[in-house]
């Protein structure tokens, strides 16, 4: 039985490579290899003493996950179906735009929150991914990009989770995967490339503002409590007040980042003005209103089983003007790949990266004075 590198992160395989009786700086070459250049044997790395090639493979491996398919939008965006055995499949979508290329990343087999607008949550819980399955994805895709688009660097320049799967209850597993997208020797993303997408897991969270404090996603969905336990049943558990406290505490840790939070628009449900104005209270209340936060308004994609239907514009506009008036950053999202049907449950893609977002999101507020500002992103629901 061998060990599959793409579980380490750099201070794993360091100390894999120690029990190995190898030098630190091994696993620094090893790890190049493997995440740089997408070497797939140990053979190809013509840069490792020889008996080491020789030694690894009785220990060691490098194990990809199997493709089932992969479709291509005519926007571009392409979606792979990955098996992770047991007759479990997972979700990977890449999103290219013209500035960037972004991939949406899954974290569990399933997922055992529930949401209701989600298909994924409706399929239930399987089992977490290792670190392993959850690197695989990016490096498989990064390096059948660079082949595929004929391109020597880099083409992932950010990495969403917002795939399959709640990723902060697959925390153990995720961090050692955010340490690879980070680290110069692998992909070496910005920790404002990166962004985590919860249902609001608090205690985690708060860990992950400890441990690695990247880009944070939220999903809200509703402005009360009642409402959110329904749509969101780990509300439940952690109400929103709870909630936004956590998020306030992680932007002691990111000071300069926006909190993004998702709000999926649900005809009848959560669109109606008087949920809006309800949001509004909220993040006064919370006074979170003078934290950097935003708010990206989801078209529904709906699926039969959930019972629910898609706001209509009108109501997504009244929506976004409420929250705009009360002067929070808000956008509407576009969907991506819609042809190959790209999107997931909740396997949403926010492509807007971080990076230079305080001067995107003053513009975008003027742009709204005049219309209701347009991001392109995944669309949830497969
Ligand atoms: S929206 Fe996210 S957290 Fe909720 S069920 Fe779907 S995958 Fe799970």
């Amino acid at each position: 039985m061998t060990t599959n590198l793409l579980n380490y992160d750099l201070d794993g395989l360091a100390a894999f490579c120690e029990r190995l009786g190898e030098k630190r700086f091994r696993a620094t070459q090893l790890f190049r290899w493997i995440h740089q250049k997408g070497a797939t044997s140990f053979e190809q790395m013509t840069d490792l003493a020889k008996s080491l090639r020789e030694k690894l493979p009785a220990s060691a491996s490098i194990e990809g996950l199997k493709v089932v398919s992969r479709h291509e939008s005519v926007d571009g965006t392409i979606k792979w179906l990955f098996d992770v055995g047991a007759g479990d499949v997972i979700e990977t979508v890449f999103i290219p735009e013209s500035d960037r290329g972004t991939l949406c990343i899954s974290s569990q087999a399933g997922c055992a929150v529930g949401c209701r607008f989600c298909s994924t949550g409706h399929q239930g819980f399987s089992r977490n991914l290792t670190t392993g399955e959850i690197i695989a994805q990016l490096w498989f895709a990064e390096h059948f990009l660079r082949k595929h688009l004929g391109r020597d660097e880099r083409v992932i320049s950010n990495v969403v989770m917002m795939g399959m799967g709640e990723p902060l209850q697959n925390y153990a597993q995720l961090l050692p995967a955010l340490r690879v997208m980070l680290d110069d020797h692998a992909y070496g993303l910005s920790r404002r490339r990166v962004t985590v997408s919860t249902s609001g897991v608090v205690p985690m969270i708060d860990r992950l503002a400890q441990d690695c404090p990247i880009a944070l996603a939220v999903s809200l969905h509703a402005p009360l409590d009642a409402l959110r336990s329904d749509l969101v049943p780990l509300n439940k558990k952690y109400p929103i007040a709870e909630l936004l406290q956590a998020c306030a505490r992680y932007q002691v840790a990111a000071p300069r980042d926006f909190i993004t939070f998702e709000y999926c628009m649900l005809d009848g449900v959560n669109d109606q003005p008087e949920h809006a104005r309800a949001l509004v209270a909220l993040m006064q209340t919370h006074k979170l209103d003078g934290l950097n936060c935003k708010f990206n308004l989801i078209p529904f994609n709906p699926f039969p089983a959930s019972g629910l239907t898609r706001s209509g514009m009108p109501a997504v506009l009244a929506f976004a003007k409420i929250l705009l008036d009360a002067g929070m950053v808000t956008t509407v999202r576009k969907t991506r790949g819609d042809d190959i049907d790209a999107a997931c449950g909740q396997l949403a893609g926010d492509v807007q990266d971080r990076t230079g977002a305080a001067q995107r999101m003053a513009s975008q507020r003027q742009g709204m004075l005049g219309g209701i500002k347009v991001v392109v992103a995944r669309d949830l629901n497969a």
